[in-house]
């Protein structure tokens, strides 16, 4: 369902065939880990990526589960006092620790006072079938979904940014996931080294063929520290230096390429600015919305 004469099916939309009233995420950090540094699956990282891009400020891992969520409620229930939330478990990988560690954590989420589900990110070989028969069981409890870091459909750019799985694995684990009633989300970036317009588009294709209710989207950017930052100040790779039209042109052009089922929760991600190297738009999320919303009407018009 598409409200408000919106031009797509976007994340509100998507919440509004599960709830009644205003719902927000409320991240919570738990100090999970990764397994792509810490040798379980990895080493060295996906070489874009610094945690700390992650967190909002009221997260911080050191505090319990129910009062992080409290701090996040008392953040938002300043402006709307009747808002409910979706604790979200996004810091590093959301699944990477025990059965029964996760078990507890999640447990102890969904029991807060105006959380109205559980929302996990984490990566898709991170999810093992007895993780889904418990998160299955508590689907028929509460709202659950997962949000799998997918990235890209091409194997050879998730090896070349050292991802360390593979689009066989999104695949997987997103049948996995669906067959069992937990809703599905992936992430994609936009513009990873080698990466054409039309592997971009072709991994949309891609993702409208699987069974995930909503994809978010973001640029690729370079952060301060990273290894891609690195690699690209010493020429060893490329990327796409698109402008902001560029880049609105091509989400225009994915918006009516994806299956139309699917929300688009957002196009675009903000880094704190003192970590941000590339790009520097100066757009807001809700900016570029508009713009591309914009794009969008006068294609429709030719
Ligand atoms: S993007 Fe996710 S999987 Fe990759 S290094 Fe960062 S936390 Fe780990």
């Amino acid at each position: 369902m598409i409200r408000d004469g919106k031009p797509y099916k976007d994340y509100a939309d998507f919440l509004a065939e599960h709830f009644e009233g205003k719902v927000q995420k409320l991240s919570v950090d738990a100090g999970l880990g990764c397994p792509n540094r810490d040798g379980t699956l990895g080493t060295g990282g996906c070489s874009y990526c610094i945690n700390r891009s992650f967190s909002p400020d009221y997260c911080r891992e050191l505090d319990s589960v129910a009062s992080q969520i409290e701090a996040g409620k008392r953040f938002f229930a300043r402006k709307y006092p009747q808002m409910r939330y979706l604790a979200y478990f996004q810091a590093y990988t959301g699944t990477h620790a025990s059965l029964d560690r996760l078990m507890s954590m999640y447990e102890e989420a969904v029991a807060q006072d105006g959380v109205v589900g559980l929302v996990v990110g984490t990566r898709p070989d991170c999810v093992p079938d007895s993780l889904l028969d418990y998160l299955e069981e508590l689907s028929r409890r509460t709202f659950v979904m997962i949000e799998y870091g997918a990235e890209s459909s091409h194997d050879r750019t998730l090896a070349a940014v050292n991802r360390c799985h593979t689009w066989t694995d999104v695949t997987d684990a997103v049948h996995r996931t669906a067959s069992r009633g937990v809703h599905t989300g992936l992430h994609l970036i936009l513009g990873l080294p080698g990466e054409s317009r039309d592997d971009m588009l072709l991994t949309v294709d891609r993702v409208s063929e699987l069974p995930v209710e909503v994809v978010k989207f973001h640029q690729l950017q370079l952060l301060k520290g990273t290894r891609i930052l690195r690699q690209v100040n010493a020429g060893e790779i490329d990327i796409c230096r698109w402008t902001l039209d560029e880049y609105i042109d091509l989400c225009a052009s994915i918006v009516l390429r994806m299956d139309p089922r699917i929300a688009i929760d957002r196009f675009t991600s903000q880094s704190p600015e003192d970590m941000l190297e590339w790009p520097r738009w100066g757009v807001k999320n809700y900016q570029f919305m508009q713009m591309l919303g914009k794009r969008l009407a006068s294609m429709r018009q030719v």
